[in-house]
């Protein structure tokens, strides 16, 4: 298996060539040569697998360049009942992401995915964990080290950190904003001891900490000194690993492979619903792939008119679902290179037009970038909005008709999936999040404090370990160079 830039990069890499890295050098993102298919006899067989088993199955598709053995070492590793514990009463960790019936009505069901059970209480362990153990395992293989750096204003910082807690070979250096976070999430990165892992609380706003990010990035010279890396979300690794959970939830809401589910995505970077779109790219049996987006609705616009329109900072909504607060998705290129045939010339002259121009549009109206509008409906999309008044109504909706607590992303899927049931066909919501992340806005819509995990009542208690820095990139890169250098 090769991949390709959705740009045009001319190398084909493998996948542990492109593991640890981000863009591809002409600006790009990685995808595969071709999707590998899944049969209808593959799908019989893998529907009684373990989760883990099932991500091996997946991965060996496309890792082929990591031998078998030591892949299914990795994903038994990572899917395990201790690392997914944090489930509510009703469902059991075994199964890793359990799908609960919330609704059955005039011949439709919606279901809720669970992929918030991880260390972070967030989806992003679903795939971060796996990153931690797949770099762990390719830099001993290759003798190297991986200093990753980024900023967070919540759930990627706090992932990549307890995935990358005690790994040889990484040192994680996350800056966060100082006293902006709230205080479950500070203490669920600062409580952390591992000495591998630096917390670094900038003297200013997320924006701050962003700049200093691309700052020490720009510079290349530090940048390969000091083997700097990052794990957002447009590395190719997240987006397969999450591949796996969209096979796991048709296959547990389904009986046969004639039958059909329908998927709702709380979305802001596209990277969740990106592997939505490439498990039914596989074959999996998927009728509608729906976007759910909050008051920054960049992607429901496009999905509604076909036109892609980034936003300024001073149009970006600081909302009560801050994990999907985005002003452009940094993985929507990728679905835009299949939806326009895999034009890579076209896609680099589209992103272009979004660097000078703000943007693109494929309504096919007069003066238009294009006509591909039309297919994206081939493709199962659909979107929709949900505001914060959406939100607290939701959640007071699920805790009254469901007897179920969910957090304000989540209920964002809620809203807009509840919009686009089909009959016979189950409509699937991924949850995003558990809502002891998002208390703030539960006491508002519940007048009352969310559920917490076990073993996470006292977390705000914990000794916290911490460095406050003042907006400042020579001071950062003297801090990494001082710690790594030790
Ligand atoms: C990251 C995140 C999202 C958005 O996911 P994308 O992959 O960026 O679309 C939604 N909800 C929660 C809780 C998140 O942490």
């Amino acid at each position: 298996m090769h991949y390709l830039s959705t740009r045009g990069f001319a190398a084909t890499p493998h996948f542990s060539e492109i593991l640890l890295g981000g863009l591809a050098p002409d600006g790009g993102l990685y995808l595969p040569a071709q999707y590998p298919q899944v049969s209808a006899s593959e799908l019989d067989t893998w529907r009684n697998l373990s989760y883990a088993n099932l991500a091996f199955e997946i991965l060996k598709k496309f890792a082929t360049d990591i031998p078998e053995n030591d892949l299914r070492l990795l994903t038994d590793k990572t899917y395990t009942e201790a690392v997914y514990c944090n489930t509510r009463e009703s469902e059991s960790a075994k199964e890793i992401t359990p799908l609960r019936k919330l609704q059955s009505e005039q011949g439709s069901t919606l279901l809720l995915q669970a992929l918030s059970n991880g260390p972070t209480l967030a989806f992003k362990d679903m795939a971060m964990q796996l990153l931690g153990n797949l770099f762990e395992y390719v830099l001993a293989r290759d003798g190297s080290e991986l200093n990753i750096f980024g900023a967070t204003s919540g759930d990627t910082g706090s992932a990549a950190e307890y995935a990358m807690r005690g790994k040889k070979g990484i040192r994680v250096f996350m800056l966060s904003p100082h006293l902006k976070m709230s205080a479950f999430q500070s203490a669920q990165m600062f409580s952390l001891q591992d000495p591998n892992i630096f917390n670094i609380a900038v003297k200013g706003v997320f924006d701050d900490c962003q700049d200093m990010v691309k700052a020490v990035s720009n510079d290349l010279g530090f940048k390969s000194q000091y083997k700097i890396g990052t794990v957002n979300s447009i590395n190719w690794a997240r987006v397969v690993a999450q591949v796996v959970y969209y096979f796991r939830g048709y296959l547990s809401a389904t009986k046969h492979n004639s039958e059909k589910v329908s998927f709702t995505v709380p979305s802001g970077n596209f990277g969740n619903i990106c592997a939505g779109h490439i498990a039914r790219m596989m074959g999996l049996p998927i009728d509608k792939l729906i976007v759910a987006t909050n008051e920054n609705d960049v992607l429901n616009e496009f999905f509604s008119t076909g036109i892609y329109r980034v936003r300024k900072s001073a149009e970006t909504y600081h909302t009560s679902s801050p994990s999907m607060d985005i002003s452009k998705a940094s993985n929507f290129e990728r679905f835009i290179f299949d939806l326009i045939g895999r034009d890579a010339a076209r896609v680099k002259a589209l992103f272009a037009k979004v660097e000078s121009q703000g943007g693109f549009d494929l309504s096919g109206k007069a003066g238009s970038d294009g006509d591909e509008f039309k297919f994206v409906n081939q493709y199962g999309f659909l979107a929709g909005r949900s505001t914060h008044q959406d939100r607290l109504n939701t959640i007071r909706y699920a805790h009254e008709h469901y007897e179920i607590m969910i957090d304000p992303h989540t209920a964002d899927g809620i809203k807009v999936a509840r919009e686009n049931m089909q009959p016979g066909i189950p409509m699937i919501v991924l949850e995003t999040a558990l809502p002891a992340k998002f208390n703030e806005t539960i006491r508002e819509a519940l007048d009352k404090d969310a559920d917490r995990p076990l073993g996470m009542h006292n977390i705000e208690d914990l000794p916290q370990r911490f460095d406050v820095m003042d907006v400042d990139v020579s001071a950062v890169k003297q801090y990494i160079a001082s710690h790594v250098d030790e």
